[in-house]
């Protein structure tokens, strides 16, 4: 049985707690306690029953919302006060030397957008490729390049309100370590572009997160190479994590503590960092709950 971080609350109470916290914790997905049907929009209802504030939709297999049903979601996470996010389809790589490759990269990420549009969702959270033996400057022009493309093309259909964001990813031979994604953060500028820190991730490819002081250096290059603003959009990913030599394999419950979410979270209260921290646990919403009410006693 879970116990629930809040039973039952209006919008009301939702932004009187954003006004405290200035956190939200999200599932990554629809809670696995949505009575059937599990779809997105029964997912929104379960996250405000829950006392969840934000979801992170996952259209990781493909994009197949259709409209209506975007803005029926939208309107429904409106109306409770759940803030979305969205996680790209997986099959990205802006750095592709093959132009089919890149063609269906864009699209999944138009598709992701013209979603997020529909729904009020943002960021648009995505794993930018993989180097494929390319140094990381050549794959740092290429995807600024597929992404100068991308923000054209939302433009041109007025997405102005969706945010691109590339994440720090968990494979060593995949584009996007910290550097990389702060990079392309810094080239379009926070409104249009923030960076998903994926604390998991970095653990499993560049080095161990053990103390606050770890989690703290991550932080402070963020805030040195992008600013203050930074501190109030944050989006990351916290999870545990099973990983060899290569980096990522699987992520994990909290529970295994690899790395500790306790020194993260009371330092996100320290700072007073906004934004949304999104659960990739495989508990989903019990291992977000779990964030949540540590968050609160940090
Ligand atoms: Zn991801």
């Amino acid at each position: 049985m879970l116990k629930l971080g809040f039973a039952g609350f209006n919008k009301k109470q939702r932004n009187a707690y954003f006004a405290k916290h200035k956190l939200n914790f999200a599932p990554a997905g629809i809670p696995f306690s949505t009575p059937s049907p599990a779809s997105t929009y029964n997912g929104i209802a379960q996250c405000a029953k829950l006392g969840l504030f934000a979801m992170e939709v996952e259209f990781v297999h493909g994009v197949r919302m259709k409209e209506d049903m975007a803005k029926k979601c939208g309107a429904l996470a409106k109306e409770k006060g759940i803030s979305l996010s969205i996680h790209a389809p997986y099959y990205i790589n802006l750095c592709s030397d093959e132009d089919a490759k890149l063609a269906n990269s864009r699209r999944h990420i138009l598709e992701s957008a013209q979603a997020g549009h529909f729904l009020n969702a943002s960021p648009i959270v995505f794993h930018p490729g993989f180097y494929q033996g390319r140094a990381s400057e050549e794959c740092m022009k290429k995807t600024i390049f597929q992404m100068e493309k991308i923000f054209s093309e939302m433009q041109k259909n007025k997405w102005n309100n969706v945010n691109l964001s590339p994440e720090l990813t968990g494979k060593k031979s995949a584009f996007g370590n910290l550097e990389e994604i702060v990079s392309l953060s810094h080239h379009f500028g926070l409104k249009k572009c923030i960076p998903t820190i994926d604390f998991a991730h970095f653990h499993a490819r560049t080095s161990p997160l053990k103390t606050a002081s770890d989690y703290a250096k991550i932080f402070d290059y963020c805030e040195k190479k992008l600013g203050s603003a930074f501190a109030k959009n944050l989006h990351c990913h916290v999870s545990g994590i099973n990983f060899s030599e290569k980096g990522e394999r699987n992520h994990l419950p909290l529970s295994s503590n690899s790395p500790p979410y306790k020194p993260l979270l009371k330092l996100l209260k320290e700072r007073g960092y906004a934004g949304t921290v999104v659960c990739e646990s495989p508990l989903l919403e019990k291992d977000a709950l779990l964030l949540q009410k540590e968050f609160e006693k940090a």
